[in-house]
């Protein structure tokens, strides 16, 4: 969640603070002890005081109605231009760390445009450590994320390691093209880092090098991924494939089920349906397929894995998209501020248990809603 606090632009603490959300003063003595820096609101003055700058700060009515959704705890961001922006939400049980935009590929769909991958950079590693003290010890699960975390290098194996130490009861989920494991003991350093309750999620695009290659648009994707893929396996971690389902490859997911089944120790497989935005939105005509299309192609591939006795989930899609049967494998994947209904939505007799559709899928009138009359 992005807010403002325009009253910290003429007296800013610092040009760029993290803090933690106190609604109350009994805990911000101990935060302050463990070199966290604290955001106290008080909700009766509509003010919030940095510690330990003791710095306060009047919140603007029309800002409030964004402050006000601040839990204790919760952490942010605050940049001198008065921008601020929640990157721990302490009730969401969840925690996300975004190692940059930045990428060593560019593929056709992906919801991230091509200039933003270009322009962004990655996070310093002291800056992450950082972020993951915020989130308390007690986190039952991080997310790193990218852009593609691996280009920290061994960044990354820092901040993992920095990650089990400060929140040792945290399951790890790390989402990356793999490429970079490919490098064996790169990939080895994550074998011996991850357990058995982490995961790393990897996309496979298709079941040979030129098809993976030509969604990815980097040539070699596949071989590094594949070979990648075949190290990790010596770990322990979970191993997860993710599927985007898109016109460049709907017609082949079978065979890459087939080429899966092939891999030592793939654990979960997930089939992606799109987000319209970024490079997916501009490349629009070589990508976007219907939601049910896509989840229709999906099917031959759910069938051999559930044989396989793997487990499997279908991120993104509406229920309307999918068949009944199917239903139970739909989970709630898309972030809370991303999540739409259209109008039609209010119909269906489904809306309550249906996880909705991405914002720009909607807006980009991409999607069409078949509000469920039974
Ligand atoms: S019509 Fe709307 S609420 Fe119903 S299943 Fe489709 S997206 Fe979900």
């Amino acid at each position: 969640m992005t807010f403002y606090l325009s009253a910290y632009r003429s007296q800013p603490a610092a040009a760029y603070l993290f803090a933690r959300v106190r609604l109350s003063r009994k805990e911000i003595e101990s935060d302050l002890q463990i070199g966290l820096n604290v955001a106290y609101v008080e909700q009766e003055s509509q003010t919030v005081t940095l510690y330990p700058f003791e710095k306060s700060y009047s919140i603007s009515d029309a800002e409030w109605l964004r402050w006000k959704e601040l839990q204790d705890a919760d952490a942010i961001s605050l940049e001198n231009t008065g921008i601020c922006y929640r990157f721990y939400q302490a009730d969401a049980g969840d925690a996300t760390i975004v190692t940059g935009l930045t990428c060593n590929t560019n593929c056709v769909m992906c919801p991230v445009s091509e200039s933003s991958r270009c322009h962004a950079q990655l996070t310093p590693v002291e800056e992450l450590k950082m972020q993951i003290r915020y989130f308390g010890t007690e986190i039952p699960h991080i997310t790193i994320t990218g852009g593609e975390p691996t280009l920290l290098k061994q960044g990354l194996v820092e901040v993992v390691q920095y990650a089990k130490e400060q929140c040792p009861s945290s399951e790890i989920l790390i989402l990356t093209n793999g490429r970079t494991f490919s490098v064996a003991p790169y990939a080895q350093a994550f074998n011996q880092l991850l357990v058995a309750q982490d995961q790393i999620a990897i996309p496979i695009h298709g079941s040979n090098a030129e098809r993976h290659d030509a969604i990815t648009q980097a040539r070699g994707s596949f071989a590094q991924t594949i070979t990648g893929l075949k190290i990790l396996a010596q770990g322990t971690m979970r191993i997860e494939i993710r599927i985007v389902v898109s016109k460049l490859n709907y017609m082949d997911i079978s065979d890459i089920v087939d080429l899966l089944l092939t891999l030592p120790r793939i654990t979960v497989v997930n089939f992606i349906a799109l987000e319209m935005c970024g490079n997916a939105i501009k490349n629009r005509e070589q990508a976007w397929i219907d939601y049910p299309q896509a989840a229709a192609a999906c099917e031959d591939g759910i069938e051999k894995l559930v044989s396989a006795g793997i487990d499997i989930g279908l991120y993104n899609f509406p229920l309307c998209a999918v068949k009944h049967k199917y239903w139970t494998l739909c989970r709630d994947s898309i972030s809370d501020y991303k999540i739409r209904y259209t109008p039609e939505c209010e119909s269906c007799k489904v809306k309550n248990i249906c996880y909705g559709v991405f914002n720009s899928t909607i807006s980009t009138g991409c999607f069409v809603a078949r509000p469920i009359a039974e």
